[in-house]
């Protein structure tokens, strides 16, 4: 919507509620609301002060900042009995009026406009994987640290639930009643589409209580944007049943993780540059984009799989990559070219080691800028070593992948030069909030632990 638009919606439906959402650093929206009284044709060029050091930005000498709504994100949102105008803000500085670098959004948009010379627009299909759970109660204190989770589906390892389970690995595309998700994920979907936002299909996933939503192809930004739309709406509504939805990478123990694997293109004059006749109906740009992809994976990973439960899930046995290769059609790769598309204009790759703990501005800009560098560097990914790979990756020792959060903040201070869009400032923040966590998790002894090493 246009500036004039939503004035004058606000004005004939009376709204009185308008909702600002901005995104911290760790990924998460948070919301201030403003009375309609407070809410004007100004509010779009001065927009509305906050403390950005709640948000967790890297720390700028000063922490008032302002946020401004983009009006092109507005929805409509029924919150109980009441009409409220959303909107996705971004966040400006107050003394230079510019949009701050250190806002995640502006970040991935000022990202999108570097780029401009190789491609005029780069388009994600994100696939989100999740559990929805019927409870979990976790206790973590000195000496008790305990997780209590149920579900309607029943778990492969206590069979003793109901008439109906799940086996393990057996829910792919699952049928109710073994399905027990489907009128939920309807729900969810039903209200994403009101919203605007192009699922493809949703499906049962190969867990128990395991689902999946994915998108068709939107531009970047957009795919970011509805990446906290997704999580915020599958939450609600899932509230609603009495159930409650986790994005964790790998919340089960020896059951599928939930990735977001990100298909991705990229189109200069209206054409898609990853489509040619190299290999697998790719172009020279888009095996040049993979090399840098992977060149810099492991660096790239502190950003896209930023939490120490997301290598849990990167392990072999449950289609989640270990290797940073390409291959055709071969799900334990980083990089996998779906074998089945046949039209030009669909060409693209997909990235499978990404997981939703990623805050997803920053996740795409790292992604898109290390594919950028192979392009301007004429990588040849096959030259690298990276592939094309044929077989089980779980197998072989090839380019292995960080294995732990603290080794991939390692590849992202030895190697972020291709970051060119990122403040040095953010980058070492990053790493130290992310060390911090990281050191956190390695000081606590793990079960395992007892039964391994008790009798050493
Ligand atoms: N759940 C798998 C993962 O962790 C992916 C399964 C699939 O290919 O959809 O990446
Ligand atoms: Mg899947
Ligand atoms: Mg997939």
């Amino acid at each position: 919507m246009e500036i004039k638009e939503i004035l004058e919606l606000v004005e004939r439906e009376k709204i009185n509620l308008i909702d600002l959402k901005v995104v911290d650093i760790l990924g998460k929206w948070r919301h201030v609301t403003l009375a309609r009284t407070n809410f004007s044709e100004k509010t779009f060029y001065d927009g509305v002060g906050f403390d950005a050091s709640n948000l967790g930005y890297a720390r700028v000498t000063n922490s008032d900042m302002i946020m401004i709504p983009d009006p092109t994100t507005a929805i409509i949102e029924y919150i109980g009995d009441d009409k409220v105008l959303s909107m996705i803000c971004d966040v400006y500085n107050v003394e230079t009026g510019e949009p701050s670098l250190h806002d995640p959004r502006s970040l991935l948009k000022k990202t999108l406009e570097s780029i401009s010379d190789i491609a005029d627009k780069v388009y994600f299909g994100p696939e989100y994987e999740f559990h929805i759970f019927k409870d979990v109660r976790y206790t973590v204190e000195s000496n008790d640290i305990s997780v209590y989770i149920d579900s309607d589906e029943g778990f492969w390892n206590s069979f003793d639930k109901g008439e109906y389970f799940i086996g393990r690995k057996k829910g792919y595309h699952r049928i109710p009643p073994f399905d027990t998700l489907m009128e939920v994920r309807n729900k969810i979907v039903n209200e994403l589409l009101k919203y605007g936002v192009p699922v493809k299909y949703h499906h049962h996933e190969v867990g128990t209580c395991q689902v999946e939503i994915e998108l068709s192809f939107v531009d970047a930004l957009k795919a970011a944007d509805y990446t906290l739309l997704v999580k915020y709406i599958a939450r609600k509504v899932a509230k609603e049943y009495g159930l409650i939805v986790t994005f964790m990478p790998k919340p089960l123990y020896n059951e599928a993780g939930n990735g977001m694997h990100v298909h991705q293109f990229m189109v200069k004059n209206e054409k898609n540059i990853f489509a040619g006749n190299k290999l697998y109906g790719l172009s020279e740009t888009a095996l040049s984009y993979i090399a840098g992809l992977l060149k810099h994976a492991g660096s790239v990973m502190a950003f896209s799989n930023p939490s120490t439960n997301s290598y849990r899930r990167l392990v072999p046995g449950f289609e989640a990559p270990t290797n940073a290769v390409f291959a055709l059609a071969n799900r334990t790769a980083a990089i996998r070219i779906p074998a089945y598309v046949k039209d030009d204009k669909k060409r693209r790759i997909e990235f499978r080691t990404i997981d939703a703990s990623c805050n997803p501005y920053l996740a795409f800009a790292a992604m898109i800028l290390a594919g950028i560098d192979g392009i301007r560097k004429s990588l040849d990914p096959t030259q690298e070593g990276f592939g094309p790979f044929e077989g089980d990756a779980y197998n072989e020792n090839i380019k292995p992948l960080p294995t732990s959060l603290g080794a991939a903040c390692n590849e992202l201070r030895k190697d972020n030069e291709y970051l060119t869009v990122f403040p040095k400032e953010l980058i070492d923040h990053w790493i130290s909030i992310k060390m911090s966590e990281s050191r956190e998790i390695m000081s606590i002894p793990h079960p395992k632990e007892f039964e391994n090493y008790f009798d050493v």
